[in-house]
Protein backbone atom coordinates (compact mmCIF):
# COMPACT_ATOMS: atom_id res chain seq x y z
CA UNK A 1 0.00 0.00 0.00
CA UNK A 2 1.38 3.68 -0.92
CA UNK A 3 0.91 5.90 1.61
CA UNK A 4 0.36 9.68 1.08
CA UNK A 5 0.85 12.98 3.27
CA UNK A 6 1.73 13.75 6.49
CA UNK A 7 2.68 10.15 7.51
CA UNK A 8 4.41 8.79 4.41
CA UNK A 9 7.49 9.82 5.17
CA UNK A 10 7.36 8.37 8.70
CA UNK A 11 5.73 5.06 7.98
CA UNK A 12 5.45 4.29 4.47
CA UNK A 13 9.35 3.63 4.30
CA UNK A 14 9.12 0.77 7.39
CA UNK A 15 9.21 -2.24 5.34
CA UNK A 16 10.38 -4.43 8.13
CA UNK A 17 10.47 -4.70 11.62
CA UNK A 18 13.39 -6.72 12.48
CA UNK A 19 13.62 -8.29 16.73
CA UNK A 20 17.59 -8.08 17.57
CA UNK A 21 18.21 -10.30 20.16
CA UNK A 22 22.11 -10.38 21.76
CA UNK A 23 23.47 -12.14 24.06
CA UNK A 24 26.65 -14.25 24.66
CA UNK A 25 24.44 -17.57 24.26
CA UNK A 26 26.46 -19.82 26.58
CA UNK A 27 24.17 -21.91 25.79
CA UNK A 28 21.05 -20.18 23.99
CA UNK A 29 18.19 -21.90 25.61
CA UNK A 30 14.39 -21.84 25.94
CA UNK A 31 14.60 -18.81 28.06
CA UNK A 32 16.28 -17.05 24.80
CA UNK A 33 13.58 -18.65 22.62
CA UNK A 34 10.16 -18.06 24.79
CA UNK A 35 11.34 -13.98 24.86
CA UNK A 36 12.30 -13.92 20.86
CA UNK A 37 8.61 -15.71 20.17
CA UNK A 38 6.63 -13.25 22.57
CA UNK A 39 7.96 -10.47 21.04
CA UNK A 40 7.95 -12.05 17.26
CA UNK A 41 4.02 -12.57 18.09
CA UNK A 42 2.94 -9.61 20.01
CA UNK A 43 4.89 -6.92 18.02
CA UNK A 44 3.95 -8.72 15.06
CA UNK A 45 7.66 -8.92 13.97
CA UNK A 46 9.13 -9.83 10.23
CA UNK A 47 11.94 -11.45 11.65
CA UNK A 48 14.18 -11.94 15.27
CA UNK A 49 17.71 -11.96 14.72
CA UNK A 50 20.21 -13.62 17.22
CA UNK A 51 23.15 -11.90 17.55
CA UNK A 52 26.04 -13.93 19.89
CA UNK A 53 28.90 -11.19 21.22
CA UNK A 54 32.09 -12.25 19.77
CA UNK A 55 33.71 -10.96 23.36
CA UNK A 56 31.01 -9.67 25.66
CA UNK A 57 32.61 -6.97 26.86
CA UNK A 58 30.57 -7.43 30.92
CA UNK A 59 32.58 -10.75 30.95
CA UNK A 60 35.56 -9.71 29.80
CA UNK A 61 39.05 -10.16 31.77
CA UNK A 62 38.90 -8.94 35.33
CA UNK A 63 35.16 -10.20 35.70
CA UNK A 64 36.83 -13.93 36.18
CA UNK A 65 34.08 -15.46 33.98
CA UNK A 66 35.44 -17.97 31.31
CA UNK A 67 32.96 -17.60 28.15
CA UNK A 68 33.24 -20.76 25.48
CA UNK A 69 34.64 -20.16 22.28
CA UNK A 70 32.44 -18.17 19.65
CA UNK A 71 32.44 -21.49 17.22
CA UNK A 72 30.52 -23.31 20.15
CA UNK A 73 28.07 -20.52 21.00
CA UNK A 74 27.38 -19.72 17.49
CA UNK A 75 27.15 -23.29 16.25
CA UNK A 76 24.47 -23.52 19.36
CA UNK A 77 22.31 -20.72 18.01
CA UNK A 78 22.21 -22.01 14.06
CA UNK A 79 21.02 -25.31 16.01
CA UNK A 80 18.31 -23.94 18.08
CA UNK A 81 16.88 -21.23 15.39
CA UNK A 82 17.51 -23.15 12.08
CA UNK A 83 14.19 -23.87 10.17
CA UNK A 84 12.17 -22.10 12.97
CA UNK A 85 9.78 -19.77 11.25
CA UNK A 86 10.50 -15.87 12.17
CA UNK A 87 14.37 -16.86 13.93
CA UNK A 88 17.65 -15.80 12.17
CA UNK A 89 21.38 -15.43 13.29
CA UNK A 90 23.14 -12.67 12.93
CA UNK A 91 27.14 -12.81 12.55
CA UNK A 92 27.35 -8.96 12.44
CA UNK A 93 29.69 -9.38 16.02
CA UNK A 94 31.56 -12.62 15.12
CA UNK A 95 32.43 -10.73 11.78
CA UNK A 96 33.65 -7.55 13.39
CA UNK A 97 35.59 -9.42 16.32
CA UNK A 98 36.68 -7.76 19.57
CA UNK A 99 34.58 -6.81 21.86
CA UNK A 100 30.93 -6.89 21.33
CA UNK A 101 28.63 -3.15 22.09
CA UNK A 102 25.21 -3.01 21.01
CA UNK A 103 25.59 0.20 19.81
CA UNK A 104 28.06 -1.29 17.06
CA UNK A 105 25.94 -4.28 16.71
CA UNK A 106 22.80 -1.98 15.48
CA UNK A 107 25.22 0.31 13.06
CA UNK A 108 25.65 -2.76 11.57
CA UNK A 109 22.49 -3.70 11.31
CA UNK A 110 21.23 -0.81 10.07
CA UNK A 111 23.82 -0.28 7.32
CA UNK A 112 22.70 -3.81 6.30
CA UNK A 113 19.04 -3.74 6.79
CA UNK A 114 18.96 0.06 5.16
CA UNK A 115 15.99 2.50 6.75
CA UNK A 116 13.32 1.05 5.27
CA UNK A 117 13.28 -1.30 8.30
CA UNK A 118 12.82 -0.69 11.95
CA UNK A 119 15.08 -2.76 14.62
CA UNK A 120 14.08 -3.04 17.81
CA UNK A 121 16.53 -4.14 20.43
CA UNK A 122 14.60 -7.28 22.99
CA UNK A 123 16.06 -6.88 25.84
CA UNK A 124 15.35 -9.55 29.23
CA UNK A 125 14.29 -6.93 32.48
CA UNK A 126 17.47 -7.49 33.89
CA UNK A 127 19.38 -6.24 30.87
CA UNK A 128 16.77 -2.93 30.51
CA UNK A 129 18.20 -2.15 34.12
CA UNK A 130 22.25 -2.34 33.10
CA UNK A 131 21.39 -0.73 29.73
CA UNK A 132 22.65 3.07 31.28
CA UNK A 133 25.98 0.90 31.92
CA UNK A 134 26.55 0.61 28.21
CA UNK A 135 28.39 1.91 25.73
CA UNK A 136 26.60 5.08 24.12
CA UNK A 137 23.55 4.25 25.25
CA UNK A 138 21.59 7.52 24.03
CA UNK A 139 23.30 6.77 20.52
CA UNK A 140 22.32 3.13 20.78
CA UNK A 141 18.68 4.14 21.39
CA UNK A 142 18.63 6.33 18.44
CA UNK A 143 18.95 3.63 16.32
CA UNK A 144 15.88 1.04 17.99
CA UNK A 145 13.00 0.85 19.43
CA UNK A 146 13.48 -0.96 23.11
CA UNK A 147 11.76 -3.60 23.26
CA UNK A 148 12.00 -5.01 27.46
CA UNK A 149 10.39 -8.65 28.16
CA UNK A 150 9.65 -10.05 31.73
CA UNK A 151 11.81 -12.09 33.40
CA UNK A 152 11.64 -13.96 36.86
CA UNK A 153 14.07 -11.51 39.34
CA UNK A 154 13.67 -8.94 37.39
CA UNK A 155 9.89 -9.04 36.80
CA UNK A 156 8.51 -6.66 33.95
CA UNK A 157 8.88 -2.63 34.66
CA UNK A 158 5.75 -1.21 33.48
CA UNK A 159 7.50 1.63 32.34
CA UNK A 160 11.27 2.45 32.14
CA UNK A 161 12.96 3.57 35.43
CA UNK A 162 13.68 7.62 36.31
CA UNK A 163 16.73 8.62 34.56
CA UNK A 164 16.54 5.88 32.14
CA UNK A 165 17.77 7.24 28.28
CA UNK A 166 14.83 5.01 26.67
CA UNK A 167 11.81 6.84 24.96
CA UNK A 168 8.76 4.61 23.87
CA UNK A 169 10.03 1.11 24.95
CA UNK A 170 7.28 -1.24 24.31
CA UNK A 171 6.70 -3.99 27.49
CA UNK A 172 5.86 -7.59 26.43
CA UNK A 173 4.90 -9.60 29.72
CA UNK A 174 6.23 -12.81 27.76
CA UNK A 175 6.29 -16.08 29.87
CA UNK A 176 8.69 -15.88 32.72
CA UNK A 177 10.80 -18.54 31.88
CA UNK A 178 13.06 -19.30 34.68
CA UNK A 179 16.00 -20.48 33.51
CA UNK A 180 19.08 -19.03 33.17
CA UNK A 181 22.74 -19.91 31.10
CA UNK A 182 24.54 -19.63 34.56
CA UNK A 183 22.45 -22.33 35.48
CA UNK A 184 22.67 -24.68 32.80
CA UNK A 185 26.24 -24.62 33.12
CA UNK A 186 25.99 -25.66 36.68
CA UNK A 187 23.44 -28.45 35.68
CA UNK A 188 25.51 -29.76 33.35
CA UNK A 189 28.75 -29.45 35.51
CA UNK A 190 27.15 -31.24 38.03
CA UNK A 191 25.90 -34.01 35.88
CA UNK A 192 21.95 -32.95 35.96
CA UNK A 193 19.49 -33.12 33.33
CA UNK A 194 18.59 -29.98 30.86
CA UNK A 195 16.04 -31.62 29.10
CA UNK A 196 13.70 -29.06 28.87
CA UNK A 197 15.95 -25.95 29.13
CA UNK A 198 17.48 -26.07 25.92
CA UNK A 199 16.38 -27.65 22.78
CA UNK A 200 17.20 -31.12 21.62
CA UNK A 201 19.36 -30.48 19.14
CA UNK A 202 21.19 -27.62 21.71
CA UNK A 203 21.16 -30.85 24.32
CA UNK A 204 22.76 -33.21 21.93
CA UNK A 205 25.73 -30.93 20.80
CA UNK A 206 26.84 -29.86 24.73
CA UNK A 207 26.80 -33.62 25.38
CA UNK A 208 28.76 -34.11 21.92
CA UNK A 209 31.19 -31.54 22.46
CA UNK A 210 31.20 -32.11 26.10
CA UNK A 211 30.69 -28.69 26.66
CA UNK A 212 30.50 -27.12 30.29
CA UNK A 213 31.93 -30.68 31.75
CA UNK A 214 34.43 -29.87 34.38
CA UNK A 215 36.55 -32.24 33.04
CA UNK A 216 37.49 -30.00 29.83
P1 LIG B 1 24.08 -15.90 31.95
O1 LIG B 1 23.31 -16.69 32.97
O2 LIG B 1 25.33 -16.60 31.46
O3 LIG B 1 24.35 -14.47 32.39
P2 LIG B 1 21.65 -15.46 30.37
O4 LIG B 1 20.82 -16.66 30.62
O5 LIG B 1 21.27 -14.18 31.09
O6 LIG B 1 23.20 -15.79 30.62
P3 LIG B 1 22.36 -14.05 27.93
O7 LIG B 1 22.86 -14.68 26.69
O8 LIG B 1 23.31 -13.26 28.74
O9 LIG B 1 21.68 -15.23 28.81
O10 LIG B 1 21.06 -13.17 27.66
C1 LIG B 1 20.78 -12.53 26.43
C2 LIG B 1 19.46 -11.77 26.58
O11 LIG B 1 18.39 -12.66 26.89
C3 LIG B 1 19.46 -10.70 27.69
O12 LIG B 1 18.71 -9.58 27.23
C4 LIG B 1 18.72 -11.39 28.83
O13 LIG B 1 18.07 -10.47 29.68
C5 LIG B 1 17.70 -12.23 28.08
N1 LIG B 1 17.28 -13.43 28.80
C6 LIG B 1 18.01 -14.53 29.06
N2 LIG B 1 17.29 -15.45 29.73
C7 LIG B 1 16.06 -14.91 29.92
C8 LIG B 1 14.85 -15.36 30.57
N3 LIG B 1 14.78 -16.55 31.17
N4 LIG B 1 13.79 -14.52 30.57
C9 LIG B 1 13.86 -13.30 29.97
N5 LIG B 1 14.95 -12.82 29.36
C10 LIG B 1 16.05 -13.61 29.33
Amino acid sequence: MELTGANSSRVGRIRSRIGVLGGTFDPVHNGHLAIATAAFNVLELTTVLFVPAARPWMKDSGSGEVVTSVEHRVEMVRLATEGREGFGLSTVDVDRGGASYSVNTLTDLREQYGHASELLLILGADALEELPRWREPERLLSMCTLVCVGRPGSGLPEHLPQGHPGRGAQFVSGPMLQVSATDIRARVAAGSSIDGLVSPLVAGYIERKRLYKKDV
